[in-house]
């Protein structure tokens, strides 16, 4: 299900694909930072520009008016998080500062992201980016700590790399939102995959690769972006190769040229594998 930022901005203000100016954002953080502390019972206090809630983990700056760094859950898996990335995807992952804005309600969040954002439409959560650290956006919801796996993914991989095809930074952020100690094949996604996979539907890379921006991304093509990521990571190590070879070099500033030329190079019999493997 997309989550992301997915409706035309004007051209300073993007996230997800493109990212937004992040001094303008530090701004309006330490603003909220301050209105929210303004209620509380200590005017004079010191920490008038601190959110109630502060702590750091890892490379994450979380800033919340709920101490979500209380859930031990949340911190293993936050912590984890890097690792799993370049564990999976064997490219480094640089520790540039993240920061992680959490409401613990949806009213409170909504009412700080159209103050400061008015024309960035309403999503679960957002991760915005345009210079200097990313920054995601999310409040307390059943969904929250998929969402903020999903976001922080895209966070990771956005300061390890200088460019992420869009379907393919999806994909993972989908991929990488499942629960580290789950099993990947359980994603939402995998039984419409598999239904798809026995009618013989084979999305295709070049069609994912054509989608040119957020507003083209729909349940579709997130679910078809996750199914070759999966492919991709599992089918093979023959088949992991073509992916992390492809991430490695774009790490390396070296052009990969279209993943889908290297998956017709290299797994010429993609097709048929594809369907091998989500029909096992
Ligand atoms: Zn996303």
């Amino acid at each position: 299900m997309p989550r992301d930022l997915n409706a035309t901005l004007p051209t300073d203000l993007h996230a997800d694909g493109d990212r937004l100016n992040t001094n303008h954002l530090l701004r309006a953080t330490l603003l909220i930072a301050a209105a929210l502390c303004s209620r509380g019972v200590d005017a004079q206090s010191t920490s008038a520009d601190r959110w109630p809630f502060e702590a750091q983990i890892g490379q994450f700056a979380i800033h919340s008016d709920f101490n979500v760094a209380a859930n031990p859950q949340f911190v293993a898996q936050l912590g984890s998080l890097q690792a799993d990335l370049k564990k999976t995807l064997q490219i480094e992952i640089y520790p540039e500062p993240i920061h992680l804005i959490l409401f613990e309600h949806q009213a409170n969040y909504q009412g700080y992201m159209q103050r400061y954002f008015p024309t960035v439409p309403f999503r679960r959560a957002l991760f915005i980016k345009r210079r200097g650290p990313g920054m995601v956006f999310a409040y307390k919801s059943d969904q929250m700590y998929v969402d903020l796996r999903h976001e922080t993914s895209h966070a990771l991989l956005n300061a390890s790399l200088p460019y992420v095809p869009l379907w393919l930074d999806e994909g993972l952020a989908e991929y990488f939102e499942s629960p580290p100690t789950g099993n990947a094949r359980q994603h939402t996604h995998q039984a419409t995959t598999r239904r798809k996979a026995f009618w013989r539907q084979v999305p295709t890379i070049e069609s994912l690769e054509a989608v040119g921006d957020l507003t083209a991304m729909g349940a579709t093509e997130y679910q078809e972006a996750w199914s070759w990521v999966h492919f991709l990571l599992h089918e093979s190590d023959q088949s992991r190769g073509v992916l992390i070879r492809f991430l490695q070099e774009l790490q390396a500033h070296s052009p990969p040229g279209q993943l889908s030329r290297r998956v017709a190079t290299e797994l010429p019999d993609w097709k048929e594998r594809y369907l091998a493997h989500f029909q096992r």
